[in-house]
């Protein structure tokens, strides 16, 4: 038996709704394999902006550290939208992201059998299913870059700074490729080589780190390329490195190939074992409170925690194998109806997983 002990942080708008169904699937996989979760729930975003004063307790940060791993619902919503930037819901995402030194963004973009005409591509492009792993460095690159203003003789020019050290492609590359190993073992690595001197010296540091991994195939695109590629072919991709800009980008292009934003889940990783879970979306405050949200993204971000922070790949095997299986005997939620199946709540959607567990 395995003891584990998980920070919630459900945060604001359907974030405690679909949080709460991700924790009764939690608590049936613990029963049926013999682990203990042991949760402590902390406010995060607008309710601890209500609560504070602030989106982002002390209280908060501490428990989040000294947990095994982190749960994440979804922050924000119209109470706090006229917020200045750094009052805002949101900042406690970016404030757990920088505390717990999570440099790694783990986007999978999977298109379930059941869902494929949800995919806005022509059926002949997917035929072979689409399972990719978006591994995105998170704390590095242009968004964290020294940035300003300066004149030039143009006039007022800005600049972002691209920079990325040795160190820090080494650790976001070991992570892709020891996700690969546990994949199909293919690499793409993701760079602007032939025009940016911070994507030199990313592939250099990729083609290093990949001497320790003989065993997983590596590829390399441009980014521009990359873009297209995901369109043409996007069955012939498995796991994914690049930074943060490009991956940003990416991420959300692979995400569309699979239909709906309510299915997909994220986790952030660092060094250790501890790492954040969260469904990509938002707190969807249009349909909060009414039972309607999907809460298989949430779900599925469970797994992954199962899988990256605790090890227990049979365990996530089983939430993934019973969403499938709820999908394939035609269970919708609203944002993924369609015309003869069978539409469900969210607490009905989690108890129909229940069930195939
Ligand atoms: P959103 O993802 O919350 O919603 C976009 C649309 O998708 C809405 O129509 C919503 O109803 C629908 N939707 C989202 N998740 C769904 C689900 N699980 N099931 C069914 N339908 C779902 O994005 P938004 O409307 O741009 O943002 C709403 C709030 O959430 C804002 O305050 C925003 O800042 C915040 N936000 C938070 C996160 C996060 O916590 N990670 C991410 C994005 C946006």
């Amino acid at each position: 038996m395995s003891n584990f002990n998980i920070a919630v942080v459900a945060g604001d708008g359907i974030g405690p709704e679909v949080m709460e169904q991700n924790i009764n699937v939690l608590n049936k996989i613990g029963q049926k394999f013999g682990h203990s979760f042991k949760y402590e729930s902390v406010l995060g975003g607008g309710c601890a902006i209500d609560a504070y004063g602030e989106p982002l307790p002390q209280h908060t940060i501490d428990v989040c550290k000294a947990s095994d791993s982190v749960l994440l619902g979804a922050v924000g919503g119209w109470k706090w939208d006229t917020l200045p930037g750094d009052k805002r819901p949101e900042r406690a995402l970016l404030g757990l992201r920088g505390a717990l030194g999570l440099f790694a963004n783990l986007r999978p973009a999977t298109l379930h059998e059941a869902l494929k005409d949800a995919c806005p591509l022509k059926p002949e492009f997917v035929e072979n299913g689409v399972d990719i792993m978006v591994v995105r460095e998170l704390t590095g690159g242009m968004y964290f870059g020294e940035k300003g203003r300066k004149q030039t003789d143009m006039g007022e020019a800005a600049y972002d700074v691209e920079q990325y050290s040795v160190k820090e492609v080494e650790r976001i590359t070991r992570t892709a490729f020891e996700i690969a190993r546990k994949r199909k073992k293919h690499l793409t690595n993701v760079d602007k080589q032939n025009v940016l001197e911070s994507s030199r010296l990313w592939r250099s540091t990729v083609l290093e780190v990949a001497k320790d991994y003989p065993d997983v195939e590596l590829d390399h695109l441009y980014v521009d390329n990359a873009s297209m590629q995901l369109i043409m072919r996007p069955s012939t991709f498995d796991v994914i490195v690049t930074g943060n800009i490009f991956g940003d980008i990416l991420s959300d292009e692979a995400s569309q190939l699979t239909g709906s934003i309510g299915m997909l889940p994220s986790a952030s990783l660092g060094e250790g074992s501890l790492g954040m879970y969260e469904p990509v979306h938002g707190s969807a405050p249009d349909i909060a409170g009414k039972n309607l949200a999907n809460p298989i993204a949430t779900i599925l971000s469970g797994a992954m925690m199962l899988k990256y922070s605790f090890g227990l790949q049979e365990e996530a095997k089983t939430i993934e194998d019973a969403v499938a299986k709820v999908l394939n005997a035609g269970y919708r939620t609203g944002d993924i109806m369609s015309e003869g199946m069978k539409k469900l709540g969210c607490k009905e959607m989690a108890e129909a997983i229940l069930a195939e567990i």
